[in-house]
């Protein structure tokens, strides 16, 4: 039996969450909340399941809550989607991400991809028979050059890939970023796949721009959403992906034989939900607090945490405590300080190793303290 994919291990995440439980560490690895989700909206999902909404859903979702959808992306990126051509839900953002790259990637087409990259990126689109040409980018900037991005577009180039806010280097695009990512896109058949699933986990007053804004991007990219990230519920499994009528029918000819529908309960209760705007517009707010609690108690101590515009990541420089390799030392930090971290050059398709760890500060603030107490110790 040959593998498709030779060189896939098992995820960074499922790896150090593991390690965490085994060890009994805090877990800062895997990127996932530990605090309660909301009551009412867990009373929803039981009133529609009592209500007999169990069984399958429409294939692209159910309609309310697309159009709920669309109501938000207008209200806060003042673009029109159409709810029926434009929008299907996901059993995540996973999913959306696997079924966009399926709908574009035949074999030999290129990819680009900016490292650090979340890691289902790659083999996702390799699994399809397509190349990943990757750019590295590096911290503390993690800036592009546009020169080089240029420079790495082939006849070949079929997709670009793109993750705002992002996962890990917890940077977020800026206008001055799409304009250059339009001349580059203009006269190409290229298309865009934007993750945006951290949209709202930006700081410090910074906006969000969505691809959708773009009318030039807009009309050739998919746009891949999270509710797991939105409302705290990551074990839901629950997204979606918006994309021009001609790419969305591709889309769901993929996603109908992939999981067909996602599900029924949890779509109704999340759409109902999410009418409510402050359940959304107030996470910038609430996250901001974290890492404002996680940088500055990181102040008293001698790792250095690197300017963190969005995501719910913030990456940490060990230098000055030790200068083992990344994975070593967040294999040391869980083994005999119980914190759990990811190495960042996990997000890396070749080896690069910066002294950097990236930390999940989406947690209730008893375990930000205590993770801080063993932090500032080192
Ligand atoms: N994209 C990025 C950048 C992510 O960090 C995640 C969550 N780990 C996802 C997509 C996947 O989202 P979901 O959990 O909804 O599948
Ligand atoms: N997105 C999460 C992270 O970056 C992990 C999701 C997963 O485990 N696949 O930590």
């Amino acid at each position: 039996f040959s593998s498709k994919l030779p060189k896939t291990e098992v995820s960074i995440f499922s790896r150090m969450s593991t390690l965490a439980q085994q060890h009994q560490a805090i877990n800062l690895s895997q990127g996932f909340p530990n605090y309660p989700v909301s009551e009412r909206l867990i009373s929803l999902v039981e009133q529609y399941m009592r209500k007999g909404f169990n069984q399958y859903a429409p294939m692209p979702g159910i309609l309310v809550l697309r159009e709920t959808i669309a109501e938000k992306i207008a209200s806060l990126y003042a673009v029109d989607v159409d709810a029926n051509d434009e929008i299907t839900i996901t059993s995540g953002g996973t999913q959306a991400l696997f079924t966009a790259i399926g709908t574009v990637i035949k074999p030999g087409d290129e990819t680009i991809i900016f490292e650090p990259a979340y890691d289902s990126y790659k083999p996702t689109v390799e699994l399809f028979g397509g190349n990943v040409v990757p750019i590295r980018l590096k911290a503390p900037d993690f800036s592009i050059d546009w020169a080089e991005v240029k420079s790495r577009i082939s006849e070949r180039t079929r997709l670009i890939i793109l993750n705002n806010p992002t996962n890990p280097s917890a940077k977020i695009w800026k206008k001055q970023d799409f304009e250059m990512l339009e001349k580059l896109v203009k006269d190409t058949s290229i298309i865009i796949l934007s993750d945006e699933v951290y949209e709202h986990m930006v700081y410090d007053g910074l906006q969000h721009c969505s691809v959708l804004q773009f009318p030039r991007l807009r009309e050739r990219s998919f746009v891949v959403a999270s509710f797991g990230k939105l409302l705290h519920t990551t074990g839901w499994k629950l997204g979606y992906a918006v994309a021009p009528k001609y790419f969305t029918e591709e889309f769901r000819k993929i996603h109908q034989f992939n999981v067909f529908s996602s599900n029924t309960p949890v779509q109704f209760a999340v759409a109902d939900y999410i009418k409510d705007k402050s359940t959304y517009l107030e996470l910038n707010a609430f996250f901001q607090k974290k890492r404002d609690l996680m940088l500055t108690g990181l102040k008293a101590s001698r790792f250095k945490g690197i300017p963190c515009e969005g995501t719910y990541f913030l990456l940490i420089d060990y230098a000055q405590i030790s200068d083992a390799a990344e994975l070593a030392y967040a294999i040391q930090l869980i083994r005999q300080f119980k914190v759990a971290t990811v190495p960042v050059s996990a997000f890396y398709s070749t080896f690069f190793d910066q002294n950097l760890l990236r930390i999940c500060f989406a947690k209730d603030d008893d375990t930000l303290d205590q993770s801080l107490a063993i932090l500032t110790k080192l």
